[in-house]
């Protein structure tokens, strides 16, 4: 996808390597960089006021998206005015795949400078996810994005910050968006907003800065950056023919029209979904009476889930072991630096 060899960078005039389609732009590897890290940081100041959001907390899976999202946000931190950034990253326990994507999130956290909260499922549960889905006999998946949600958000609640910060790419933004629109699903579009609004002290605010970032430019990011990314994808992920064909028709519009999805997914953005999320967010605003986390009716997916496999709801727990892993955290950071999740000298 590089432009031809005598094309010159638009901002420093070495020879172009990059050709960024939807902004008839040639750049430079540096510059491509720039340029991202640019995009991103006003996708940022489009979603929230900077003063708003100055403590965030980056949930880093180990992907290529939520890696290059750390590094994006370390590189951009003065500019959005981030004063502490903290890395999350949760052991699933779904085998070599769980074991490369921790090690992976915490060399990521570790390189930039970010105190990584690292929790283990299996050590505060008793269960992976695999062995959750199998007592419960839910789909992995519906039992792994609730578990995710419900751990990242009691962590964000915990260390106070300002949001959670989420990598979810536009392309996947799109392909759920248009897939939920033809089974007619709408509740669960509302879930990738780009900005989820928080309820004080029961639910942090979500955002989604990739919103409008083509995954194949992360990728790219990911490679000029050197970037250690988790190699393959989860033994559970499987794309239907639907997700599949929604993915191709997004490429050829996007080939026939450069900039097709970026336009797209901004008028879901602001159209579609604020209306969907206002809805969603009520009904999830009652605090679960075992856990104190968000519900719809008195009781927590989580606790719901848990208490059918254990017979007792385990979000207290689950709650306690979190409390306990950022108490650890606060305390190392005490001995090693100065203030946890300030900038790192050297981090760049
Ligand atoms: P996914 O649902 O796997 O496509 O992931 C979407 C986003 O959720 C990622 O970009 C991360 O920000 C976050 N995420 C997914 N898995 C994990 C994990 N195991 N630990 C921390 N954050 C995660
Ligand atoms: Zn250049
Ligand atoms: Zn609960």
């Amino acid at each position: 996808m590089g432009p031809e060899g005598s094309v010159k960078c638009a901002r420093c005039g070495r020879p172009a390597r990059v050709r960024v389609q939807y902004a008839k732009l040639n750049l430079c590897d540096e510059h491509f960089i720039e340029y991202l890290r640019g995009r991103v940081l006003r996708l940022l100041a489009r979603l929230a006021r900077p003063r708003d959001i100055r403590r965030v907390l980056v949930a880093v899976s180990g992907g290529k998206d939520s890696v290059s999202l750390l590094d994006i946000l370390v590189g951009i931190r003065e500019l959005a005015g981030l004063k502490e950034v903290y890395g999350l990253h949760i052991d699933l326990g779904i085998g070599s795949y769980s074991e490369e994507s921790l090690a992976v999130a915490k060399e990521a956290c570790e390189r930039l400078g970010v105190p990584c909260v690292a929790l283990s499922l299996r050590d505060l549960l008793g269960l992976g996810v695999p062995e959750l889905a199998k007592a419960s006999r839910r789909p992995a998946c519906s039992v792994c994005g609730m578990v995710k949600r419900y751990i990242i958000n009691a962590v964000g609640l915990e260390l106070g910050v300002d949001a959670v910060v989420l990598g979810h790419h536009m392309d996947d933004i799109l392909v759920f968006a248009l897939k939920d629109l033809f089974t007619g699903d709408l509740r669960d579009l509302s879930k990738l907003a780009p900005l989820s609004p928080g309820v004080d002290g029961l639910l942090v605010t979500r955002i989604r800065p990739l919103y409008e970032v083509y995954e194949q430019d992360l990728a790219l990011y990911s490679a000029l950056r050197g970037l250690r990314v988790v190699g393959g994808s989860c033994p559970f992920k499987h794309e239907d023919f639907l997700k599949a064909a929604l993915r191709d028709l997004l490429r050829k519009l996007e080939e026939e029209a450069p900039g097709f999805e970026i336009s797209l997914s901004r008028r879901i953005a602001r159209d579609l979904l604020p209306r969907l999320s206002q809805g969603a967010q009520e009904g999830s605003a009652v605090p679960c009476k075992y856990c104190g986390m968000p519900s719809s009716n008195g009781v927590c997916s989580f606790c719901r889930l848990t208490e059918k496999v254990f017979g007792r709801p385990m979000g207290p727990i689950v709650r306690e072991g979190i409390k306990a892993a950022v108490l650890r955290l606060r305390a190392s950071s005490a001995t090693n630096g100065p203030h946890p999740g300030a900038p790192a000298s050297g981090a760049r």
